[in-house]
């Protein structure tokens, strides 16, 4: 390990690591010297950047993991702990939009339909696994952080876990609820030294976002929104996860690391 990185030493596991944002986080946390546990649902795209990371020197493995799954957490924390000796950071990005997977370009700013209109499969599934996901992440990481001394779990919220809008009301109340989550285990494992924050991203540029950016009507309302005038890129996101992941941070949990080129301060 290279003196001088950041996060020299350290042992990562990112959630939602083979697309956008959780893929930027590994490729960034590997090249600051982490060895990174590389997880997602898409194992052929997961492979493909983790491909990526080793091919340029850093130390990295892809396991298939639906953070929806208990057993799988139990098995990939307890394998993480066996071949790499510990671990100290968990980036929980693994999310769904909740948004129709048919649907290419998104007609309208309601992205999933009205309350209304909303079905509770919708509602549970996004619940399940922006927020739900995120507990068992975190639930299974605190054992082994307390053992290495401590560590720092970084939970992708949103915007939309602080403001309303027209977009999918479940997933403003997932992202929410990974917000106010991440203050709550931060009180109650700041005496083992586990920091817990969660990030805020406004409009990024990812598959995520591909839909609602195919359609330029979206694009114009959304960048007006955006103080700053351009979409985030996931290495905005990714440099925000690599700081809370780092001792740079060593005095801030609980916090809400809003990265959203100003949308929100107006
Ligand atoms: P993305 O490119 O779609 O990446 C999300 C990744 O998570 C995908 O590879 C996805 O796989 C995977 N995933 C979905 N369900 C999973 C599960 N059950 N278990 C494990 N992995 C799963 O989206 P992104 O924009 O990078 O989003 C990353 C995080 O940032 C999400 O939590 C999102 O809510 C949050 N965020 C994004 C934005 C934005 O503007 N992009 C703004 C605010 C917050 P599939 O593609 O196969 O579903």
């Amino acid at each position: 390990m290279e003196e001088g990185k950041r996060l020299a030493g350290k042992v990562a596991m990112v959630t939602g690591g083979a697309s956008g944002i959780g893929a930027e986080t590994a490729r960034i946390f590997a090249a600051q010297g982490a060895s990174v546990v590389l997880c997602d649902v898409n194992a052929e795209l997961g492979q493909s950047v983790a491909g990526g990371i080793a091919e340029n020197g850093g130390e990295t493995i892809f396991r298939e993991l639906d953070v929806t799954n208990e057993q799988q957490w139990i098995a990939l924390v307890a394998e993480t702990e066996e071949r790499f000796g510990k671990l100290n950071i968990l980036a929980n990005c693994a999310g769904i939009s909740g948004r129709d997977p048919k649907d290419l370009v998104q007609q309208t700013p309601v992205a999933g339909g009205m309350l209304e209109d909303q079905s509770l499969e919708n509602w549970n599934r996004v619940m399940e696994v922006n927020a739900t996901g995120t507990f068992l992440g975190t639930r299974q990481a605190i054992a082994p952080m307390r053992r290495a001394g401590g560590g720092s779990i970084i939970n992708i919220s949103s915007i939309c876990g602080i403001i309303g809008s027209f977009a999918n009301a479940a997933y403003h109340a997932s992202k929410g609820a990974v917000r106010i989550f991440s203050k709550a285990a931060a009180i109650q494992y700041a005496p083992d030294g586990i920091r817990v924050n969660s990030i805020h991203p406004g409009f990024v540029d990812t598959p995520m976002t591909k839909p609602a950016h195919s359609n330029p009507e979206l694009v114009q309302i959304r960048l007006e929104a955006t103080p700053l005038g351009r979409f985030g890129v996931p290495r905005d996101i990714a440099l925000g996860c690599l700081y809370l992941a780092s001792d740079d941070s060593s005095w801030v949990t609980g916090s809400e690391l809003v990265i959203d080129g100003g949308l929100t301060a107006k």
